[in-house]
């Protein structure tokens, strides 16, 4: 049994307000005058207010990132040599939006260090140098990208992360005063990624003590924010910053399940966003996971969630063999969730089956 060491992000600062620590935290960062580069999730563009609070010094840069779709490749290939072209080296990227922005702030990061596309380090330890300085600053909660160590790329021939042991942070800012103005429908998308990744950590095959004691937490949490609680408040915001963590916590000691492998495929072939697409998928996974299923059907009742139905209605064999491909292709997920015997229990054809009815 080899068991896994994994690296972890170097500092943690968390509270609400902390982003304002920003400048002290980055001071002793800097290299002679290459500035520090911010990526500002889109949202923030026409934000005065908040934009104002981004510690620019010398010649620091805003860079607007476009989350319409997840990153690709190609813009984090684009972003990088644009950077080396304006300024040749930076001291640091800083990541301020959800999962999209973080990733790419990790991604461009690495590519700043690293020769070549970042198409050429998707997958395991591929990566072989230390990129620049990165922090990481969720707006959003619920991926857990501010504590993983991959950042999810789509390139031209798959989906699939920079997975190695310098993609985590160096530095986390945890303000849940951030996640304010986070639309209602997409904060419950992309807190259910969170609380998918519990349910899925918690009832897996590679689930250990560590593992359970993050994921445990993390799914009390959600549990706490979307069935007990009545009303949104700065509570619900601070705890659910604290599930993504623990639920990013709980998934790097062991995997995810059944609603990521699923999902995975209709991101690939539709495009379809993390958040949710695991909403699609796990809506109708009540027998791999019953007890979480009935829970997230509550959540969903309670806060009026729509859930899109229907959205494989009219794909071709082709397409459903794409997706069941890219789907049974990820492997450690389907053992985690069903077994070493999992090819014998979730057939192609049983797959087609579960992809007809999202
Ligand atoms: P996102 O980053 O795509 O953002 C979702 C939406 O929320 C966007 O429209 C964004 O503009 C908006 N938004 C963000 N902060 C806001 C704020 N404070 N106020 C108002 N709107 C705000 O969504 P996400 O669900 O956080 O991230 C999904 C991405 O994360 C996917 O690309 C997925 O592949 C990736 N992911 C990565 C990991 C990892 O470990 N690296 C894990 C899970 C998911
Ligand atoms: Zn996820």
């Amino acid at each position: 049994m080899k068991f896994r060491n994994f690296k972890m992000v170097d500092y943690v600062v968390y509270g609400n307000g902390c982003f304002d620590q920003l400048d002290e935290i980055l001071a002793p960062k800097r290299n002679g005058d290459a500035p520090m580069i911010f990526f500002v999730d889109m949202y923030f563009q026409d934000k005065k207010d908040f934009l104002s609070r981004v510690p620019l010094r010398g010649k620091d840069k805003i860079v607007v990132i476009d989350v319409t779709d997840e990153p690709k490749t190609k813009y984090v290939d684009q972003i990088r040599d644009e950077l080396k072209a304006e300024f040749g080296q930076v001291s640091g990227i800083i990541g301020i939006g959800g999962g999209s922005v973080m990733d790419m702030a990790k991604a461009v990061a690495l590519m700043m260090t690293n020769p070549g596309s970042s198409a050429d380090y998707q997958g395991w330890d591929l990566v072989k140098l230390p990129g620049v300085y990165k922090v990481g600053i969720p707006t959003i909660s619920g991926t857990g990208a501010e504590v993983s160590r991959t950042c999810v790329l789509t390139g031209p021939t798959r989906k699939l992360g920079m997975n190695s042991d310098f993609t985590p942070f160096d530095q986390i800012v945890l303000d849940p005063s951030l996640t304010k103005t986070v639309e209602p429908n997409q904060r419950f998308y992309t807190a259910m990624d969170c609380f998918i990744h519990c349910v899925e950590s918690l009832t897996g095959t590679y689930l250990n003590a560590f593992s359970q004691s993050y994921g445990e937490k993390a799914q009390e949490l959600c549990e706490e924010i979307f069935l007990d609680k009545d009303q949104w408040d700065d509570d619900a915001d601070e705890k659910l910053m604290m599930a993504s963590y623990a639920g990013g916590m709980s998934i790097a000691y062991s995997q995810v399940g059944v609603a990521h492998a699923v999902s995975y495929g209709l991101a690939y072939l539709l495009g379809t966003k993390h958040g949710i697409g695991n909403c699609i998928v796990f809506d109708k996974l009540e027998e791999f996971y019953p007890e979480g299923v009935e829970k997230f059907k509550r959540m969903v009742k309670k806060h009026n969630i729509t859930i899109p139905q229907g959205i494989t209605k009219g794909l071709t064999d082709e397409q459903f063999d794409i997706m069941i491909n890219v789907s049974l292709g990820m492997a450690p997920l389907w053992e985690n969730a069903l077994g070493k015997d999992w090819k014998t229990i979730m057939t192609a054809e049983r797959l087609r089956k579960l992809y007809e009815r999202l």
